[in-house]
């Protein structure tokens, strides 16, 4: 791109710079002037409160204070605005004037985070905090409801705070632009009174279940993978935290796979609003020692009875025998912890990874190309993956295919070692990164196939090094 493209570029960014901060001092001042109104309706309903003895001699005959009943803190804006909850009559005054009195703290600002933080803002919390140490890309608008093109390349915690204040002015919103770590995450959860995991990670999963178990908050924890997802409540009302159902993370916990449909973790974001509700205001029946799972594709909720009595009794972080303390929590490393049972799960065959000297950098790879040099570009990620996005000329045989289609493969190839007499290596293998490429090159090699080499660093360095304007969509 020309140096007219960079100048654009740096315009429009300015712009979203400009309009992010617009919307954000517009949030604050609806914020100041929601409470601007509270202070002249609370004023009001004061002047209105019926004499000290004439309440008590109503009191006596059954007959309630309106302001104790109404008021207890509810203003004229506040049962304008709620008044469908205050309809209902499990939730009423009562409910609403809980929830404005909780704090919530909303871990992640992801498409889980999103509808969570958003739902809590509108229904009436009294503080909202938001923790997220990501900025705001292109590829989180398909899903993660808060975040507009304006705030692409900003804070998410801020962008999300944003939408919420914009939202609901007389919600107190926080934006904690971090990564919540064991070092950190302590100080920041201390200052409220329910933590919802929206992080969708599973080291986080960990580190907050000990956190709340440590601090004694209730932790709503939701996640989601494809088209599936879950939902619990630990550390409330003596259900499990997340170590009494895993001790040790297991393969299965975890998964690299960054395909989701959008909807999908809004569903499960809307449901663990649903969760601290409940929590906040006494209303209903919270997950407590259950799990609810949803499958998207048939419309499925299932909820099962995940765990025994037995597990909290032993469990390392909140049983009986615990020497778990806030400096051992500090001190622990989660993404190791956590990391041990990703690397179990790697396919034997990355196991046998070739010599890096086997491979050609994109930018070699990109000169093969220019030359005009005969030779197969074969790209083994799975179809659906090719067909988001592939370099010109290659073919898309996905590993798995690999073996079975070797046979129709090498009298192709043996076409290609034929023009090339021999002369450079004629076929390429390429992934999205590495370890995929490596197995197929591997494999051919095993099956006498010396002649082939792969694409160092994969599709990833090629968008980096070489295309610029290839679709990165990992
Ligand atoms: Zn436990």
């Amino acid at each position: 791109m020309g140096a007219g493209g960079g100048r654009t570029e740096a315009i429009m960014r300015e712009i979203a710079s400009l309009r992010a901060q617009r919307d954000e001092l517009d949030g604050r001042i609806r914020f100041f002037e929601a409470q601007l109104r509270l202070r002249v309706g609370g004023a009001a309903s004061h002047t209105s409160k019926l004499p000290p003895n004439l309440s008590t001699k109503l009191g006596a005959m059954g007959a309630h204070d309106a302001t104790a009943a109404g008021g207890g803190g509810l203003s004229a804006d506040m049962v304008r605005r709620y008044s469908r909850h205050l309809l209902l009559p499990d939730f009423g005054v009562q409910g609403q004037r809980r929830l404005s009195q909780s704090s919530v703290l909303v871990v992640g600002a992801g498409g889980l985070g999103s509808a969570i933080a958003l739902h809590l803002a509108s229904c009436g919390v009294g503080s909202l905090g938001i923790a997220d140490g990501e900025n705001v890309e292109l590829k989180n608008l398909h899903g993660q409801m808060t975040h507009t093109e304006a705030y692409i390349g900003q804070p998410k915690a801020k962008s999300a705070a944003a939408m919420c204040r914009a939202i609901n002015s007389s919600v107190k919103v926080f934006d904690h632009n971090l990564k919540l770590k064991a070092k950190n995450v302590l100080n920041v959860v201390r200052q409220y009174d329910i933590v919802v995991d929206a992080t969708n990670n599973l080291a986080s999963r960990y580190m907050l279940s000990d956190c709340c178990a440590l601090l004694n908050k209730p932790l709503i924890s939701g996640s989601t993978i494809g088209l599936e997802g879950q939902l619990t409540v630990y550390n409330h009302n003596g259900s499990p935290c997340y170590r009494c159902l895993f001790p040790n993370p297991t393969s299965c916990q975890s998964s690299s796979d960054k395909s989701i449909l959008g909807v999908v973790p809004g569903v499960i974001g809307c449901l663990q609003a649903l969760e601290v509700i409940k929590i906040a205001t006494h209303v209903g029946e919270p997950l407590c020692g259950r799990m609810l799972y949803f499958d998207a594709l048939t419309s499925h909720f299932k909820t099962v009875n995940k765990i025994h009595e037995s597990s909290l009794s032993t469990c390392a972080v909140c049983g009986d025998n615990s020497n778990f303390t806030e400096d051992t929590f500090m001190m622990f490393d989660y993404e190791s912890f956590t990391r041990a049972s990703n690397s179990s799960k790697q396919p034997l065959p990355s196991l046998n990874r070739l010599p890096r000297t086997s491979g050609v950098t994109s930018r070699e790879y990109k000169r093969v190309l220019d030359s005009g040099r005969p030779h197969l570009l074969l790209d083994v990620r799975p179809e659906h993956h090719f067909q988001i996005a592939s370099i010109a000329n290659s073919v898309n045989i996905p590993l798995h295919e690999l073996k079975e289609r070797l046979p129709r493969l090498k009298d192709a190839l043996s076409e290609v070692v034929d023009v090339s007499h021999g002369k450079h290596r004629p076929v390429y293998f390429i992934s999205q990164c590495d370890d995929d490429s490596q197995v197929a090159v591997h494999i051919l090699r095993e099956n006498g196939f010396p002649y082939a080499s792969d694409v160092i660093g994969g599709l990833e360095s090629w968008a980096q090094e070489v295309d610029p304007d290839f679709p990165i969509y990992w």
